[in-house]
């Protein structure tokens, strides 16, 4: 079985495919891009005002060097100052120190853009998200900047003010009022002003350094930019993954419209055939299915296109929607069942049971169909293919994970074609012999032109012989295909697939042409001729002029009438009995012998024999087999012959194998034996020298 998908799962995939990738791949690139901006931009912007902030906070700490630097008298302008700071000598010592020490001493030389000069800055032990970094410059953790900013109620800034306040407690000492205080940490923490500490340091005489704890302010309107710039961009960010979604969105919506087009029959407004097979197929790969066994149906409505034209299509498509429904009606959740096309469906029924028990509910189903109309007479013909359990080599059940669906319709069809072709309802079930003989008929079709053209199809003569005298009486020509590509095929490979497409009458016609052709040149060789009888299949009798064409034949080959007799099989006397009679008396009156082929085969009454102006009656071969031989056969054949003969017919009786038989029918009082006990069909070559012969050579 084929591995790949089938086609309409591939059709189905193409057509609700979702054309995610590209809007997919537009809206990341666009966020990302948004992103790198927004971070490069805030960085930019921030080191930009905290380069200013910083620049403007070592002018204070200038100052306060300074007053320190002026002696005892500072001290008062320096509380003013309000900030925290240390005095080191050379070695690092603490010798002075106001506020609280909250200096890392770490940290490296900045470059201040304003002055362009360097100082050296020191991160804060408890607001540690502003550092010096390697470059010269002052870095801010930007991403916990922005977030602290944004929440003004902020741990960084709660931890700030209260430094500040510990500073103002220090210096003040209960000079400013606990209002005037709680005041400005309300107007801090509202204005969403972010103080950052950072200690920077400032040469003092004596090789002393004051280290200064510098606080950079940083505001809302200072980030305004970036903020609104982020803004923006978040915004344009937004937007496009708001319609990136609302794409998918409108994508799935879109997609779950077509499926139930792609999925609903236009006529029974139920599933349809995509349907039928996508969804079995899927149902069936499953592996909580694995373990029971499907079949498929393939039911087809028989007298569709006759309803149809008694009434019209607009009523045959109302009968479909009954039908489908009481399908529906008859099938278990587990199964499922679809209109295929205009008198088509197709059913998958779970097997609960045996072969036959299957066999029955189908026809269970055919029989409560057939009564849906009470008018008319509906037929339905069912073809079925099993689908049983997969196992693996270890003989465990495993999931039919590559199932083809179509292929167990199309074999449900194979086989459903294998029921005789007249309007009555039947059942037949698959099997892989039948495959070999659709093959096998495909390829016949395809070469039977050629075939006839190459002339690869050869006249065999199978002699008829006098029982009593074992004379050489007559011969019928049987065909055989002598192909190059094949071999040697026997007329029963090849003889009903052309009466089925009906290029049974190019072979009738070459079978003529080439026995006239044959006769006259042994006429012309001295040969003692005999009638020599030619099948024409019942296909060719609705040809009214069929007479006149075999005459026209026969006489371009320049053979004379009575060297060829045309053998009718039984069934065509089925037909139209006046044309049959028609034809038969004009051939007579162009001097060509008529025979009934395979008499007792089917169902003509010895009664019929009695309107046909035949001169032959050829018994079947069946007489002298199986059931039929023994005593009752002989009875029959007896019977047979004294008809014939009383009407002034000649017989002929086939398939004669013993002597025994040989033996009865001379008794009988039959003309001729054409069987294996006198001669197999054979080549014209050997004929030649059965007629030189005359009679039956000895053994
Ligand atoms: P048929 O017309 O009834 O031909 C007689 C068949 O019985 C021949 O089979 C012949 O070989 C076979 N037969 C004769 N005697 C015996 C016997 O003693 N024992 C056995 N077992 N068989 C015997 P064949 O040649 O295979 O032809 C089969 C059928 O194919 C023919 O049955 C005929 O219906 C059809 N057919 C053959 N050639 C032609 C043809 O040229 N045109 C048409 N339309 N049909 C042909
Ligand atoms: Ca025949
Ligand atoms: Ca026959």
């Amino acid at each position: 079985m084929a591995k790949t998908k089938n086609t309409n799962e591939r059709q189905l995939r193409e057509l609700t495919k979702n054309h995610l990738l590209v809007p997919l791949i537009t809206t990341i690139i666009v966020i990302g891009i948004a992103g790198v901006l927004v971070y490069g931009f805030m960085n930019v912007m921030i080191q930009y005002t905290v380069n200013g902030k910083l620049s403007a906070e070592y002018d204070n700490a200038d100052y306060i060097a300074r007053l320190y630097d002026s002696g005892d008298d500072a001290d008062k302008y320096l509380d003013m100052c309000r900030r925290s700071y240390i005095v080191v000598d050379e070695n690092n010592s603490i010798i002075a120190q106001r506020g609280r020490n909250t200096c890392s001493f770490e940290g490296s030389e900045v470059w201040i853009s304003n002055s362009g000069s360097e100082i050296m800055a020191y991160s804060d032990t408890e607001v540690d998200f502003i550092h010096t970094s390697d470059y010269g410059n002052v870095k801010l953790d930007t991403i916990r900047f922005v977030g602290a900013l944004a929440d003004s109620e902020s741990e960084y800034n709660k931890r700030l003010l209260n430094l500040i306040n510990d500073v103002n407690d220090a210096q003040e000492s209960g000079a400013q009022s606990e209002d005037s205080r709680e005041e400005m940490i309300t107007s801090i923490a509202m204005d969403s002003t972010i103080y950052l500490p950072i200690w920077v340091e400032h040469g003092l005489k004596d090789g002393k350094r004051i280290i200064v704890q510098a606080q950079l302010a940083i505001g809302v309107e200072d980030v305004a930019v970036v903020a609104g710039f982020i803004a923006a961009v978040t915004l344009i960010a937004v937007l496009v993954f708001i319609m990136f979604v609302a794409n998918i969105f409108r994508n799935a919506s879109r997609n779950k419209r077509t499926l139930k087009i792609f999925f609903t029959d236009p006529v029974t407004r139920g599933n349809n055939r995509m349907w039928f097979l996508v969804r079995g197929e899927q149902y069936l790969r499953k592996g909580k299915t694995a373990k029971n066994e499907y079949a498929v149906v393939n039911l087809e409505f028989v007298d569709y296109r006759n309803y149809c034209l008694c009434h019209s299509i607009a009523e045959g498509e109302k009968m479909l929607v009954e039908i489908q429904n009481r399908i529906d009606s008859r099938l278990s959740k587990e199964e499922l069942s679809a209109h295929m096309n205009a008198s088509n469906f197709a059913l998958l029924l779970r097997i609960y049971a045996d072969e036959e028990a299957l066999k029955e509910r189908v026809l269970g189903i055919i029989r409560e169909l057939e009564g849906i109309h009470t008018e008319h007479a509906f037929h339905f013909q069912a073809g079925i293919a099993r689908i049983g359990v997969k196992r693996n080599e270890k003989g465990s059940i495993v999931r039919r994970r590559d199932l083809n669906l179509e292929l167990y319709y199309s074999n449900a069809d194979v086989a459903r074609t294998t029921l005789a072709k007249r309007d009555e309802s039947g059942v037949a079930m698959f099997d892989d012999k039948l495959v070999e003989e659709r093959r096998w008929k495909d390829t016949v079709q395809e070469h039977q032109q050629s075939a006839l053209a190459n002339e690869e199809f050869v006249v065999y003569y199978q002699p008829k012989y006098n029982p009593v005298t074992d004379e050489l009486k007559g011969a019928e020509a049987l065909v055989r295909w002598q192909s190059p590509e094949f071999g040697f095929i026997p007329p029963g490979r090849f003889i009903p697939i052309f009466e089925d497409n009906g290029f049974i009458t190019e072979i009738d016609h070459y079978m003529i042409e080439h026995v006239a052709r044959d006769q006259k040149a042994w006429l012309d060789a001295g040969f003692k001729c005999v009638p020599v009888s030619v099948n024409v299949s019942r296909a060719h009798f609705i040809e009214s002029s069929l007479a006149e064409q075999i005459r026209d034949m026969v006489d371009k080959a320049g053979c004379p009438h009575e060297y060829i007799e045309i053998e009718l099989t039984e069934s065509a006397f089925f037909d139209d009995k006046n044309a049959l009679i028609t034809t038969i008396n004009r051939l007579k009156s162009y001097g060509f012998s008529v025979s009934m082929d395979d008499f007792g085969s089917g169902y003509s009454s010895l009664n019929s024999l009695k309107d046909m102006p035949l001169d032959v009656l050829k018994l079947d071969a069946e007489f002298f087999r199986g059931e039929n031989a023994g005593e009752r056969g002989e009875l029959v054949v007896s019977e047979a012959i004294k008809l014939a003969k009383s009407l002034n017919m000649r017989t002929v009786a086939e398939g004669v194998e013993e002597k025994g038989q040989v033996e009865f029918l001379a008794r009988q009082g039959c003309d001729m034996i054409q069987g294996y006990f006198y001669a197999k069909p054979m080549p014209g070559a050997d004929y030649e020298e059965r007629m030189k012969a005359g009679v039956k050579p000895k053994e």
